[in-house]
C-alpha cells in the first residue's frame, strides 16, 4: 500500500451486504467516468528504451480509500460493469497515446481485457473507431489477456481475437506460467506476445529452476516468433538477467511504478528516446 492510502481487500466474495454496497458505489463510478488510469512503463532492457506503457485501473473509494484491482474488477466482472470500464481505459489510454505519439514518442499502449469482454463481439468495432477518433494506429493497442479468459470462452473469444488481430492489433497472454498452457499450444493461438508473470520473474535472479524457467520461454517464444515481455522486474539483477536471456521488453518496479498520466510524461522526458 502506498504512505496513508488504506488499500481494501475483501475476505470473501460472498454477496454480503458490504459487498453489495461496494458494487453500488463502483457502479457510481463507473457511471461517472470516476476510476482512474496508471501507466507503467514498458522498456527494452538492451537499450533502456521505453517502447510503450501498459493500462491499469485505480478506484478511490471516497470512505475506504483505494481499492485493489484484483478486487474490484472482479466485482466489475460479476455485475455489468466490466465492459463500461474497460471501454474508459481504452478511451484515455488511447487518448494519451495519441499525445505521446504526436510529441515524438513511439509509444505503444496496452490494456487488460476480462473473460466477459472478449465475448462481446461488438468490440472490434468499438475499438475500430476510438483508434480512429484518437488518430492511433491498431498497430499500436495491445491487448493482453489471461489463458483464462481463453479457457473461459474458447470459441467466442477465440473468432474475436481473431477479428482484432486482423485489424492489427497486437495481443499479448498475460500471466503466462501460472495456467496450463504449454507454449505448444499457444503457437496455434492468434497472439504476438506472451508475459512471463511476475512470480517467475522475481524469483529468477537468485533461483535457478526460474533461471532455466524464463530462459526457456524467452527461447521457445521466439522460436514461435512471439515478443517475450517481463513483468514484475524489481532489481538491478532481475533486470540484467533479462537483458542477458533477450527478453525483449520488462516492465516492473525497478523502472517504474503504474504513474499517473502527467506522472508518466515527465517521466518519459527523463529516459532515452525510443
Ligand atoms: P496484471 O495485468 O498482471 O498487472 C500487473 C500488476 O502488477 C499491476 O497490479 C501492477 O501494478 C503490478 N506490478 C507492476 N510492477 C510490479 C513489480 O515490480 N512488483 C510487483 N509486486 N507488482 C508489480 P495492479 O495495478 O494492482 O493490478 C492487478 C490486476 O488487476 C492486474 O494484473 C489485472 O489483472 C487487473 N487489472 C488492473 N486494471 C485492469 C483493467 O483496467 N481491466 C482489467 N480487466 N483488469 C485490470
Ligand atoms: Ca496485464
Ligand atoms: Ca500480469
Ligand atoms: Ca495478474
Amino acid at each position: 500500500a502506498r504512505s496513508g492510502v488504506r488499500v481494501y481487500r475483501a475476505s470473501d466474495d460472498q454477496n454480503t451486504p458490504h459487498r453489495l454496497a461496494l458494487i453500488g458505489d463502483l457502479r457510481e463510478a463507473v457511471d461517472a467516468d470516476r476510476t482512474l488510469v496508471v501507466f507503467q512503463p514498458k522498456v527494452d532492457p538492451a537499450t533502456g528504451t521505453v517502447v510503450g506503457a501498459e493500462a491499469l485501473s485505480r478506484w478511490e473509494h471516497p470512505e475506504h480509500g483505494f481499492i485493489a484491482p484484483d478486487l474490484f474488477v472482479p466485482l466489475a466482472e460479476h455485475s455489468g460493469l466490466i465492459r463500461p470500464l474497460t471501454l474508459h481505459v481504452l478511451e484515455i489510454a488511447l487518448r494519451n497515446c495519441a499525445v505521446w505519439r504526436r510529441t515524438g514518442h513511439d509509444l505503444h499502449v496496452a490494456v487488460n481485457l476480462s473473460p466477459n469482454t472478449l465475448s462481446d463481439d461488438t468490440l472490434p468495432e468499438v475499438i475500430t473507431r476510438l483508434l480512429a477518433e484518437n488518430g492511433v494506429p491498431a498497430s499500436a493497442l495491445t491487448l493482453e489477456i489471461t489463458e483464462g479468459t481463453l479457457m473461459a470462452d474458447p470459441d467466442g473469444g477465440l473468432v474475436t481475437l481473431e477479428r482484432l488481430r486482423r485489424l492489427g492489433i497486437k495481443i499479448s497472454i498475460d500471466d503466462f506460467g501460472t495456467g496450463y498452457s504449454s507454449l505448444g499450444r499457444l503457437r496455434d493461438l492468434p497472439i504476438d506476445e506472451v508475459k512471463i508473470d511476475k512470480s517467475f520473474v522475481q524469483k529468477a535472479a537468485h533461483d535457478h529452476h526460474d533461471q532455466a524457467f524464463t530462459r526457456s520461454i524467452v527461447q521457445l517464444g521466439h522460436a514461435l516468433g512471439l515478443q517475450v515481455v517481463a513483468e514484475g522486474v524489481e532489481d538491478e539483477a532481475t533486470y540484467r538477467h533479462l537483458a542477458a536471456i533477450g527478453c525483449d521488453v520488462v516492465q516492473g518496479y525497478h523502472v517504474s511504478r503504474p504513474l499517473p498520466v502527467d506522472e508518466f510524461t515527465a517521466w518519459l522526458r527523463t529516459t532515452p528516446a525510443h
